[in-house]
């Protein structure tokens, strides 16, 4: 499972997301990766496969100023492992930013799309279309980013946590979620967003877990604002108190982790294949593989390769 931390407030991000992504450890990755933005809208994006000690190699000596930053931990669905599909991905013009947890399962006709449009893209990943699919928007209309990011969630089926970050509106932090976890946190000089209260913990205990189809916009000094997706519906946030420690989330209430990992296995069996089941009509969606159908049904024999 991947994870997903960042924050937008009077701090530096940088030690925030340093420290959010090693509380996100335990959930096991392949990659990971750091987005910062300062005021004046320079955006420095470090990114590295393999455990995080690679990463924190990387940006050692490097830019690591900005209150605005992003975290990500990936555990690949699209895409080989390597440094250019590690997230955040960036648009074709450089100005947003994009870091994901879940499957986009359109992403193959949104990218044809997007490529028909002269959009350039550079991971095997399906999340580097949203990065696309924003700044396309935003191109044409010129609207604040969290418009764009709204319209074209419209477009996307799929499982998805975002957080998206642009150097257009170098304040703002707009996070969205269908059918992956994601929550707010609320410190006492800032913003955080993430995929488990993990790495909110030390900072603060007063949440809002955003629901389905919701999207909220993260601004330093402003009310936090939760929309609906669809039709920009506002909703009042619903603080509620994280009562855990550390502890108790890392190991999710069990007394040791190999419990917590027994007892974990159909949630993640289910987390493995919610973003191609239409759980309500029992019915399976295969991205990539709906072009071949004639062949497949025509098949003979079928053989599954797993690991
Ligand atoms: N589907 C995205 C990818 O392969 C996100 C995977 C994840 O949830 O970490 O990069």
């Amino acid at each position: 499972m991947c994870g997903i931390i960042a924050y937008v407030g009077e701090r530096d991000a940088y030690p925030i997301i340093d420290k959010g992504i090693l509380r996100l450890e335990y959930r096991g990755y392949d990659s990971s990766g750091i987005g910062l933005l300062k005021a004046d809208g320079t955006m420095n994006i470090y990114k590295k496969k393999g455990k995080y000690k690679e990463l924190d190699k990387l940006v050692r000596g490097k830019d690591l100023n900005g209150n605005v930053g992003i975290g990500h931990i990936r555990w690949a669905t699209h895409g080989e492992v390597s440094d250019q599909n590690a997230h955040p991905h960036v648009s074709d013009d450089g100005n947003i930013a994009v870091i994901h947890n879940g499957i986009i399962e359109n992403y193959h006709s949104l990218r044809t799309e997007l490529i028909k449009r002269d959009h350039q893209f550079v991971s095997g990943t399906d999340t580097e279309v949203l990065a696309n699919l924003f700044s396309d928007i935003r191109k044409k209309n010129q609207l604040p980013l969290e418009e764009c990011v709204r319209i074209g969630l419209q477009e996307v089926i799929g499982a998805y946590a975002i957080v998206v970050i642009s150097k257009e509106e170098p304040n703002k932090l707009v996070a969205a979620k269908l059918s992956s976890s994601m929550l707010i946190g609320y410190g006492e000089d800032g913003y955080f967003v993430a995929s488990d209260p993990a790495p909110l913990i030390e900072y603060t205990r007063k949440v809002t877990y955003l629901e389905d189809n919701q999207i909220a916009i993260l601004e330093k000094d402003k009310d936090i604002i939760i929309k609906s997706i669809t039709d920009n519906t506002p909703y009042t946030p619903y603080i509620e108190e994280l009562k855990h420690n550390l502890e108790d989330l890392e190991k999710g209430g069990f007394d040791h982790f190999m419990l917590k990992e027994i007892f974990e296995q159909p949630r993640a069996l289910y987390d493995s294949i919610r973003g191609r089941t239409d759980f309500e009509n029992f019915k399976i969606t295969l991205g990539g593989v709906k072009e071949y159908e004639n062949a497949f049904k025509q098949a003979k024999r079928l053989i599954f390769v797993a690991c």
